[in-house]
């Protein structure tokens, strides 16, 4: 059977039935899956350092033969797993604290790399942050490392060295690079000098320096941000094209009231995403655009004007929030900027009585309500209309594409405004959100004051308790948020009670409330709605708090444990502070080991800047988002270095789709196949209706 793209691994020389099992717990099933599992990192002989000349206080990669192995106890009752290795330089010891199952995998013999830093110990240790196997005891030295080449090293998996899966791929990389048809080609711009996609596979695999798999990796990576670009501008073209929208008209009556009786200048910013909505709103096409900016930029004020803009032709405009505790505090805000207006915006939320809801429906669909607030499952249920022309959509990713769909689909092409408090660099916008036109606030209100963060030690608890109680005593209202994570939830939970309780016997008598993931969603939000009013000084939570809720008298955030969370997410925390005039703090309750990450942190407000360190800190194929986005998860692409890619990914995209819009064409017809076969949900789209 001649071997193709599709077949199955298990007829490779060698595989069978039973390791290809284990190959699919790698995520390859097919030849082409193997092909492209890429090397993780390179071992290049250069970067590898001679073992005499490890010094104390370094980082550095070392390969030797490892001449002993044994578990030590320490005083500390703490197990070390040890390993002395040895090169043509000399010899030295590496030690796994607490790691002594290593002892199962690493023997005498074997010819191991390690890379970590050289402490002082009884002479020089290496402690290994990271150790490869790179030969066994009974291996012939690796010819490749020997002959100072680079030896790609794969991801592997229990039962599957990467040592296997090199040779596997070794042996057969010509004959399956052959199967390869590059239809990607005519649209990779000349001025990247990416190489050809066989030849791109070549220097994955077997790269004769790193730069040069470096280059094949980039073009791999074009490849897949050209296959999303494809998909995302599609879909991006049929939203605002398909169907006709609605072509509101600038009136300046609501508009400029709205402007005269606001108590604050608009910023910058602000006057721009207005610019830019407005400009959407007024063309004939629909608007999807998406307003992103910081906790507190003032995305509500530049939402509101677009409300006011459809309301003057005529249309009705709602307002969606994930729970009815942000709907209120919308419609609390909206009441407020538009009394002078003498508007009342409707609220229909699930706790209002059944006939105060028939009455507010009633209000909607026979359109005296035009500016309407309320969360899903209101507009989900038999709520109409009279005319629904905008559509706004706050904190857009808690909501499924079906609930935004429902919401849209009560009005006759609406134009769409999702609003993201999660800042995100650019690069990773236009992928995670290619399908949507972006409008950004990076500028702060003026007289906004930064939230002063420090790191604290554990050991430091009743300082802070005393700092806590003391700014309670000032009628100030403090966070305190306890993660809990899925893979230890029963631990976590319990700690979190247990420091409530502990808080509550060291602050008594002042009333500490507890909200966490695993109560009822009644509960938790009669809680959170009892701290919003100033009855409860000291909120413990779990991370479930909202990311929009504003109370600007809590003024501190106190965080345990902050190397649980990522630094977008610290970032979102610490937003639940400096919403009002008053000084705010952030304290970081961290031990030493933790502390490094923590430092840019606490020295920018910056969302944007902390977006881009939380991007470099997670790395490539670790974003969260990356993967929701209809499965179109990227293995390739640096977010931190790909930028020129993704921009001319993007261009490319947008050529073909505005010829060929649907690629129906016939010479685009392998890009389509290509398409399909990739993404499970094939080419359509996800995000809004
Ligand atoms: P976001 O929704 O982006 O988190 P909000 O819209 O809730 O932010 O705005 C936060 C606070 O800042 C609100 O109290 C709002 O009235 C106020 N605000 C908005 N824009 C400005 C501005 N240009 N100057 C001063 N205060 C502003
Ligand atoms: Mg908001």
């Amino acid at each position: 059977m001649p071997l193709r793209l599709d077949t199955s691994v298990q007829y490779l020389r060698g595989v069978g039935p039973h390791r290809a099992e284990t190959f699919a717990r790698l995520g390859i099933h097919t030849v082409e899956n193997l092909l492209y599992h890429i090397p993780h990192r390179y071992l290049d002989a250069t970067t590898v350092t001679p073992i005499a000349r490890a010094d104390v206080g370094t980082e550095v990669t070392l390969v030797g033969r490892v001449v002993s192995t044994g578990v030590l106890p320490t005083r500390r009752r703490l197990r070390i797993f040890r390993a002395v290795i040895r090169d043509a330089s000399g010899l030295i010891e590496c030690a796994w604290p607490g790691q002594t199952f290593l002892d199962r995998s690493i023997k005498e013999g074997q010819l191991l790399l390690v890379s970590g830093p050289i402490k002082h110990y009884h002479g020089r240790q290496m402690v290994p942050r990271e150790q490869v196997i790179l030969a066994g005891p009974d291996d012939a030295d690796d010819e490749d490392t020997d002959k100072g080449l680079v030896l790609p090293v794969y991801p592997a998996t229990e039962g599957l060295s990467h040592r296997q899966i090199r040779r596997l791929i070794k042996n057969h990389l010509e004959e399956f690079v052959a199967l390869v048809d590059d239809v990607v080609l005519t649209s990779v711009p000349k001025e990247l000098n990416l190489p050809s996609l066989r030849d791109a596979l070549l220097a994955v695999h077997r790269p004769a320096t790193t730069s040069q798999a470096e280059q094949g990796r980039r073009r791999l990576a074009f490849d897949e941000l050209f296959d999303m670009q494809l998909v995302v501008v599609r879909a991006r073209h049929l939203a605002k094209y398909a169907v006709k929208g609605i072509q509101h008209e600038i009136k300046k009556q609501l508009t400029t009231q709205l402007k005269e009786a606001l108590p604050f200048e608009l910023t910058g910013d602000q006057r721009r995403a207005i610019r830019e909505i407005t400009a959407d709103m007024t063309a004939p096409h629909r608007m999807h655009r998406l307003l992103m900016g910081d906790v507190g930029s003032g995305k509500t004020v530049v939402a509101l004007f677009a409300m006011l803009l459809a309301m003057e032709n005529d249309s009705q405009a709602v307002f969606m929030a994930p729970t009815e505790l942000l709907a209120e505090q919308h419609a609390a805000t909206l009441t407020r900027f538009l009394a002078p207006l003498g508007i009342v915006p409707e609220l229909l939320i699930g706790r209002l009585s059944a006939s105060e809801k028939a009455a507010i429906r009633d209000r909607i669909a026979t359109g005296v309500s035009r500016i309407v607030v309320g969360t899903h499952a209101l507009f989900q249920e038999k709520t109409r209309f009279h005319l629904l022309g905008f559509v706004v959509v706050d904190e857009q990713h808690r909501f499924g594409v079906e609930q935004r769909a429902a919401l849209i689909e009560k009005g006759e092409a609406p134009d769409v405004l999702l609003l993201s408090a999660t800042p995100i660099p650019r690069t990773l916008a236009l992928t995670l959100y290619g399908d949507l036109d972006v409008s950004v606030i990076k500028e702060k209100p003026a007289g906004r004051q930064a939230v002063r963060t420090s790191i604290r030690s554990s050991k430091n608890r009743s300082a802070i308790y005393a700092f806590v109680s003391e700014q309670c005593a000032a009628g100030r209202q403090v966070y305190v948020v306890y993660p809990v994570i899925e893979e230890s939830e029963k631990v976590d939970l319990k700690a979190a009670t247990t420091m409530a309780e502990r808080l509550r016997e060291d602050l008594s008598p002042l009333q500490i409330g507890l909200v966490h993931g695993r109560m009822k969603a009644e509960e938790r939000e009669a809680t959170m709605r009892a701290f919003r009013d100033g009855e409860i000084p000291v909120l413990v939570a779990t991370s479930v708090i909202e990311v929009g809720i504003d109370v600007p008298n809590a003024t501190v955030m106190v965080i345990e444990h902050p190397e649980r969370f990522g630094l977008a997410q610290l970032h979102q925390l610490r937003g639940r502070v400096g919403r009002g005039t008053a000084e705010s703090y952030c304290i970081l309750v961290a031990d030493a080991g933790a502390r490094d990450r923590l430092r840019n942190f606490a020295q920018t407000n910056d969302g944007f800047r902390i977006a881009e360190l939380d991007l470099q800190e997670r790395g490539m194929g670790q974003l969260a988002g990356a993967r929701q986005s209809g499965g179109m998860a990227v293995s390739f692409t640096d977010f931190t270095k790909d930028e020129d890619l993704i921009i001319a990914s993007r261009k490319a995209a947008l050529e073909i789709i505005r010829l060929d819009p649907l690629l129906d064409q016939k010479k685009n017809s392998a890009l389509r196949t290509r398409l399909q076969q990739r993404y499970e949900r094939g080419m359509e789209l996800f995000r809004v209706g």
